[in-house]
């Protein structure tokens, strides 16, 4: 059953840019959507739309998330409701321990769902546990969120985020990118973990190294705000040889 439903979809930035310009994608539950394109082509902006993030106005379309409207929801509501983005470029938080910082996302999670929070030490059991698994070092959850975090590091904690969160609908914008090959197959492990048959997810990329790890069930061509062309895995590795000139040309 269909988990995502995005029905013409045209969004732009605060100040009248248009970037999304007639989106469709339908996720259903289980899958796994790879998006790839061209530099500019509005992926971040469509996972920020996806995500609620303030500054984009929708001007058409609609988007479902298990039938009901994720336009209507605030930030913190689609958050409640399971879906997930994990940034491109994650934020810096000097001020915030990243152990305090998760549990405060968890149990912000919890309280819109109207469940119990996680007693404290229960809370740091899970996310060490999780930790080790993405070879995250303990002393890592005491610094600053983010600040001074390698590439590589950044992009295990938002994975160690997503496996905490347990998210319906995460969205993963260029996981991949400043990863080496060592943390590239590590992230792409955690992500592994939470494939489910009650899960969707949508991995950006620009390349197709990252899909030989996390392996999609279907590609799309996302050129000029819109899906130009889908097919299976296979298109990623095409993509690869061909490049998305040709796609960018018949997009404009
Ligand atoms: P992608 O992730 O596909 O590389 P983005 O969604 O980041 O593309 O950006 C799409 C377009 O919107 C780009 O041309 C980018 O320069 C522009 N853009 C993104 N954010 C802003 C902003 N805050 N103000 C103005 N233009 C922006
Ligand atoms: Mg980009
Ligand atoms: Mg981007």
């Amino acid at each position: 059953t269909a988990l995502l439903e995005i029905k013409g979809l045209h969004a732009e930035i605060a100040g009248g840019r248009k970037i999304i310009q007639g989106l469709d994608l339908t996720v259903n539950k289980g899958e796994i959507h790879a998006i790839m394109g061209p530099n500019g082509a509005g992926k971040s902006t469509l996972s920020y739309v996806l995500a609620g993030k303030p500054g984009y106005e929708i001007t058409a379309g609609e988007v479902y998330l298990n039938g009901e409207d994720l336009l209507a929801m605030s930030a913190d509501e689609r958050a409640a409701k399971g879906v997930f983005l994990a940034f491109q470029y994650p934020m810096e938080i000097p001020g915030v321990a990243t152990l305090t910082f998760l549990r405060a996302a968890f149990n912000a999670q919890r309280k819109a769902r109207g469940e119990a929070e996680l007693s404290s030490p229960d809370l740091i059991k899970r996310v060490r546990e999780i930790a080790k698994t993405l070879n995250i070092d303990a002393d890592m959850l005491k610094r600053p969120l983010n600040v001074g975090f390698s590439g590589g590091e950044k992009k295990r904690n938002e994975t160690l985020q997503m496996a905490l969160l347990q998210p319906s609908l995460c969205v993963l914008d260029e996981t991949d990118s400043g990863l080496d090959i060592d943390a590239l197959k590590v992230v792409a492990n955690g992500v592994n973990a939470l494939r489910s048959a009650e899960r969707g997810m949508i991995v950006i990329t620009h390349y197709q190294r990252l899909l030989d790890y996390i392996v999609p069930d279907i590609v799309h061509v996302f050129a000029a705000g819109r899906i130009v062309r889908t097919g299976g895995k296979d298109l990623a590795r095409e993509l690869e040889a061909t490049g998305y000139a040709q796609y960018q040309s018949e997009a404009a």
